[in-house]
């Protein structure tokens, strides 16, 4: 007998955390008089991440903390970007940094990313971070996946005990979310492009986690009648956007799911806020 679905609205959430996010600048400001400063480096002209850019500094107005756009032409070097990283590090208004990846063919992102200090990180995407995450230690937690979580959490689906199966294993998403669901007390699978048998795998999942990059990948032979589906991937297709799970198909067995759009994607820079005013009341404490 099909159940009904009910649908995971990420914007709804994403709002309630910039609630939080809104309440906590104000205190700080109450307590300091210092307004958290998030600071975005973007190298190079690439349209879509000027577009994330931008995003991310609209909202950072939005729920009233200082923003710095930090830009450097396509054409500089890795000890250009690394200098400016530092020098944006450097300032005390800043709190939270980023930088936009990818960065320009021939530069590595990667290494420049890890310059930036454990303290600044809003990402929470440097090795520091993640080796804070692997190791159960507080700090800001990959912005992605922590939103995945957060979504989880606001619709109160039980996770200590419960099995989450995450397919999907890039360092920004698929393996931090390892690491998220075990501080939840989860039961963890993690499952990737060599898997033997990606359905009965993931028909294992009291929660089952997109995040590959290929449309519409977990359909209804993965995924067991009642358990929750969080779709992390955004894929540009003729149709539009589409995620990694069949959003239809899954209607009537799933007994949530996240929408793309409108899931998990609002959710990240939401967390990108909250990390950075986590920094910020970290450097200003005492
Ligand atoms: P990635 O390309 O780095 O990793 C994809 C993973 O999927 C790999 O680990 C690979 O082993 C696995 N995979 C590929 N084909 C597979 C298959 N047929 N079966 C099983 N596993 C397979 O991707 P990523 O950076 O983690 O991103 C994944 C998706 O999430 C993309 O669609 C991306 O656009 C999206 N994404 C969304 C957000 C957001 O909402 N805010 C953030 C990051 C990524």
């Amino acid at each position: 007998m099909a159940i009904d679905t009910g649908i995971i609205d990420g914007r709804e959430v994403a709002q309630a955390v910039r609630g939080e996010v809104r309440q906590r600048l104000e205190a700080l400001r109450a307590r300091t008089g210092v307004t958290a400063g998030l600071a975005t480096i973007l190298v190079g002209e690439d349209p879509a991440s000027k577009v994330y850019v931008g995003n991310k500094h609209k909202a950072c107005h939005d729920v009233g903390m200082e923003s710095f756009d930090v830009t450097l032409p396509a054409g500089a070097t890795q000890t250009e970007v690394e200098a400016k990283v530092a020098e944006t590090a450097a300032d005390e208004r800043i709190h939270g940094m980023i930088l936009q990846l990818p960065l320009p063919k021939g530069l590595d992102g990667v290494a420049a990313m890890n310059t930036i200090p454990a303290a600044k990180d809003a990402d929470g995407l440097t090795l520091a971070s993640q080796g804070r995450l692997a190791t159960n230690l507080p700090g800001p937690r990959p912005a992605t996946p922590w939103g995945v979580i957060r979504l989880l959490e606001h619709y109160d689906v039980p996770m200590s005990g419960r099995h989450a199966v995450i397919v999907g294993r890039s360092n920004i998403v698929g393996k931090p979310l390892v690491h998220l669901f075990l501080e939840q007390n989860c039961t963890v699978t993690i499952c990737h492009s060599r898997t033997a048998d990606l359905e009965a795998e993931c028909r294992r999942g009291d929660i089952v986690i997109g995040a590959v990059g290929v449309p519409k990948l977990i359909g209804r032979a993965h995924v067991s009648e009642g358990a929750v589906v969080v779709d992390v991937g955004i894929n540009r297709t003729d149709a539009g956007l589409v995620g990694d799970c069949d959003f239809e198909g899954l209607q009537g067995i799933a007994r949530l799911i996240t929408p793309v759009p409108g899931g998990v994607g609002p959710m990240t820079i939401a967390m990108l806020l909250t990390n950075t005013v986590a920094l910020a009341e970290a450097a200003l404490a005492g």
